[in-house]
């Protein structure tokens, strides 16, 4: 049996040294020429199959086992995010405002090293591995560009894994859903249309600033009110505009936020409540609203049987890990959910944050950096995740 651990181990520096020139060097959503030229380069000198240009910047590779058997898919993204770092690490990005302040740089070296020990270990494979490098996660739809453009064709994967680096836990941490993961996420722009008119004269007019402001405060209900306290929903107005003087009340004001939630009745739920009080109030208030209403990502939710073997598979290659099957880890969102809306899967959480070393920023915090002992941690696992799944 190999030990994957020690396999990962073995090639930490060449992990490391990756994700490193990665870091230094972070390209936006479809941008990634550089990183996916690395990426493909890498790739088809281990022996893979390699086709680029999927999707503007995506590389999908295969590896064929000894034997045949199912079509296991791993992704990792490869975007990076525009902020400005301040980490004064030696491997700080050298591009002003572009950073990889969410991990995806770990993400890639991560996935292309276990590439390279499974392309190593290919005669106890019975199957094909499927490597996913997938351009602009960040919501930028790269996931959905990636299946239009033939990413789960030939051949279909019958099961998907990918991982998420994670600074909100400690090293050590394995977070492995048996359901939900990261919930789905809407985006919404309401624009409130009232009269405008002068300051000084509001019954001449129709405000549509006070309005505005009593739908903020309403929509703060549904999740408080309308929603089981156990279940998770969010509803966030991010931004508020309207209005240019202090003496002129405006025509319209528009709103723009965000709703969160795991489950489809919380999210119907919560997008029938939405749109009462968006429409009620304005009309209670003389006003009258548009509202456009997206959906950015469904939830990730992992398949029970497939999560429980991941769970089984982590506890023995990584036997100091504190493997937590809990659900609903995060409001945040995740792309992966739309091929994992197709292809049943896992999604896995790697804690990554060291509080002594100080590498315990937040996700997209200009000073967000994690502890690289996670790297081999991820690819101990996911190289040991496809051996399992592919038991020659
Ligand atoms: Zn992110
Ligand atoms: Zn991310």
């Amino acid at each position: 049996m190999t030990d994957y651990l020690e396999e990962a181990r073995k090639l930490a520096e060449y992990t490391s040294r990756l994700r490193q020139d990665f870091h230094a060097h972070p390209e936006l959503g479809f941008r990634e020429t550089r990183t996916a030229g690395i990426v493909a380069q890498e790739l088809t000198e281990f022996g893979l199959e390699v086709h680029t240009g999927v999707a503007e910047t995506g590389v999908v590779a295969l590896l064929e086992g000894s034997q045949p058997g199912p079509v296991l898919m791993i992704r990792a993204d490869m975007d990076a995010l525009p902020i400005q770092e301040e980490t004064g690490a030696p491997y700080a990005s050298q591009t002003s405002n572009v950073m990889h302040a969410c991990g995806h740089d770990g993400h890639t070296a991560i996935l292309l090293t276990a590439a390279r020990i499974l392309h190593a270990h290919r005669k106890d494979l019975a199957g094909t591995v499927k490597f996913v490098f997938q351009p602009a996660e960040e919501g930028m739809g790269g996931a959905e560009r990636m299946i239009e453009a033939g990413a789960l064709e030939n051949p279909r994967p019958d099961l998907a894994l990918a991982l998420h680096l994670w600074n909100d836990k400690p090293l050590g941490f394995l977070g492995i859903p048996t359901g939900p993961a990261l919930a789905g996420a809407e985006i919404f722009k309401i624009t409130v249309h009232g009269k405008g008119g002068h300051g000084a004269a509001p019954h001449l007019g129709i405000d549509p600033v006070l309005a505005a402001s009593e739908i903020v405060s309403a929509l703060q209900s549904i999740a408080s009110r309308n929603i089981d306290p156990q279940q998770g929903a969010v509803v966030s107005v991010c931004t508020i505009h309207g209005g240019e003087a202090f003496n002129v009340i405006p025509q319209s004001v528009e709103l723009t936020g965000t709703i969160r939630t795991f489950d489809p009745l919380v999210r119907a739920k919560v997008l029938e409540r939405f749109e009462v009080i968006v429409y009620g109030l304005a009309e209670t208030m003389g006003c009258r609203a548009d509202v456009e209403l997206n959906t950015l990502t469904p939830a990730v939710v992992n398949r029970e049987d497939i999560a429980v073997r991941v769970q089984e598979i982590a506890r023995q290659v990584l036997p100091d890990a504190r493997v937590d099957a809990r659900n609903n880890v995060t409001m945040g969102s995740e792309d992966m959910a739309f091929f994992m809306e197709e292809v049943p899967g896992c999604f896995i959480f790697v804690g990554s944050a060291n509080k002594e070393a100080g590498l315990d920023a937040g996700h997209h915090h200009p000073r967000f950096d994690f502890d690289e002992k996670a790297l081999e941690t991820g690819v101990a696992l996911l190289s040991a995740v496809a051996a399992g799944f592919l038991k020659a």
